[in-house]
């Protein structure tokens, strides 16, 4: 047991983790939140849901610019172990496709309920509304002073204030400010997990049409990242899981001043050569029918005339006799290949994760600690960590928040 006091800025998902284990040490914990209540940000995860682990979660489906950094904190409390802290506050979970943990309720606030209940009974002493301004420290003493003025002292800060993303949750970046007052350097900061824009005119009539293709990121004729799934059209580029997941690729293009494209792919089961048959044999069923009409059998209607009009078919409704190879060679090509330039993302706001953000080669990664300042932790998105869609997020949180709450109260 410790009689250490313990500042944790934030009371996000590492934060509220963090506050229950080093109050389980036994140390006092203050926990500063600027919002007027905790935890809003989970309530939003997983569509409601809190698709809070994947039990695939390793280092594969982490980034930044050591991904080996999060090994440090997982291995400790891996994907089981994070379960089991759940269950004893409560809470049953279960595994959906591609690994995603949810809780079997089906709704973020259990998880978020059990958390608020543990930290009340833990006794941390909980600060809302006040965002704190600065940190400093003095002597062996840390000293944070909030937007009210308040100043409060502690032995050791965990700084768990998020990154950037939905700034109207809560996480607007401050937290960077006060890690950089104390020294430390951020790798630069870019929206992740979030809508990729173009500038394709005839694309804005897709609008709504939804598909289940596959969406490749590739620049300089390489391919970054593909996924497959729902694949959503917007007026102002595409949206839908898969693209989430590509999506870091295009900021990182642009920062190194590379051309992202994206590369969607219609028919992701079938090959080109394929999808050649398939046209001709849909063009020979009745020589007489409109060409873009015969493909209403395996195309939404709306994709048809903005596809054909790419590949230079303006004579749309001309008899399918009129079609020639060159046509559908053209057609399958598109249909497997439709590459259309990227023009970035959609902003903070949209965004589901922040990519980049403190420096991870200055904290110890099995403590969470700062190299360069003895006290001071860091955990979840706030550090140069971000994760796939899927619940490697909420599981980076849940590590990470448990190792620094841990030992800081050690
Ligand atoms: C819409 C949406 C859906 C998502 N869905 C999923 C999902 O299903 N699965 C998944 O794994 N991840 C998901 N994520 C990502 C996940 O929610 C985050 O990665 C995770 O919450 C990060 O936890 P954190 O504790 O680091 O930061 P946050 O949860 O952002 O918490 C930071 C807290 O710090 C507070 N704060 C900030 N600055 C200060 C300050 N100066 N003083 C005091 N308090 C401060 C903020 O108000 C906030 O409450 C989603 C994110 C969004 C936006």
């Amino acid at each position: 047991m410790t009689s250490k006091k313990i500042l944790i800025v934030g009371g996000g998902a590492s934060g509220l983790v963090a506050a229950i284990s080093a109050a389980r040490k036994g140390a006092e914990v203050v926990l500063i939140e600027s919002q007027n209540r905790v935890g809003k940000k989970i309530l939003a995860t997983g569509n409601g849901r809190c698709n809070l682990s994947n039990i695939t979660a390793n280092r594969i489906h982490y980034h930044g610019e050591n991904p080996k950094f999060m090994e440090g904190a997982l291995s400790q409390v891996n994907v089981e172990e994070t379960l089991r802290f759940f269950q004893l506050l409560g809470l049953e979970t279960k595994v959906e496709e591609e690994g995603k943990v949810y809780p079997i309720s089906d709704q973020g606030s259990s998880v978020l309920d059990l958390l608020r209940y543990e930290v009340e009974k833990l006794g941390v002493h909980q600060i809302l509304g006040d965002p704190v301004t600065s940190l400093w420290k003095k002597d062996k003493q840390f000293v944070l002073e909030t937007k009210s003025q308040a100043r409060i002292r502690g032995d050791a800060v965990i700084l768990a204030t998020g990154g950037k993303s939905t700034p109207k949750l809560g996480s607007n970046g401050s937290g960077y400010d006060l890690g950089k007052s104390l020294g430390h350097l951020l790798t630069p900061v870019f929206p992740a997990l979030v809508q990729i824009k173009w500038d394709h005119r005839s694309f804005r009539s897709l609008k709504g049409v939804k598909i289940q293709g596959s969406i490749a990121l590739v620049s300089e004729g390489k391919i970054l990242r593909k996924e497959m799934g729902e694949v959503l059209f917007t007026d102002y580029g595409v949206s839908g899981p898969p693209v989430l997941q590509v999506s870091r690729g295009v900021q990182e293009c642009l920062q190194n001043n590379k051309v992202p494209w994206v590369v969607l792919d219609f028919f992701p089961q079938a090959t080109e050569e394929k999808l050649y048959e398939t046209l001709w044999m849909l063009v020979s069923l009745d020589g007489k029918k409109p060409f873009d009409f015969s493909l209403i059998g395996i195309l939404n209607k709306k994709v048809i005339p903005v596809i054909l009009k790419e590949i230079g078919i303006n004579n749309m409704k001309k008899p399918c006799e009129e079609a020639t190879d060159k046509d559908l060679r053209r057609l399958a090509k598109i249909l497997k290949n439709c590459g259309l330039q990227s023009t970035g993302t959609l902003s903070w706001e949209d965004s589901q994760v922040t990519a980049g953000g403190i420096r991870t080669d200055e904290v110890h990664s099995k403590t969470l600690e700062s190299k360069k300042i003895k006290g001071l932790y860091f955990a979840g998105e706030i550090l140069d960590v971000d994760g796939d869609c899927g619940g490697f997020n909420l599981q980076w949180a849940w590590s990470s928040g448990i190792i620094a709450g841990e030992k800081a109260a050690e």
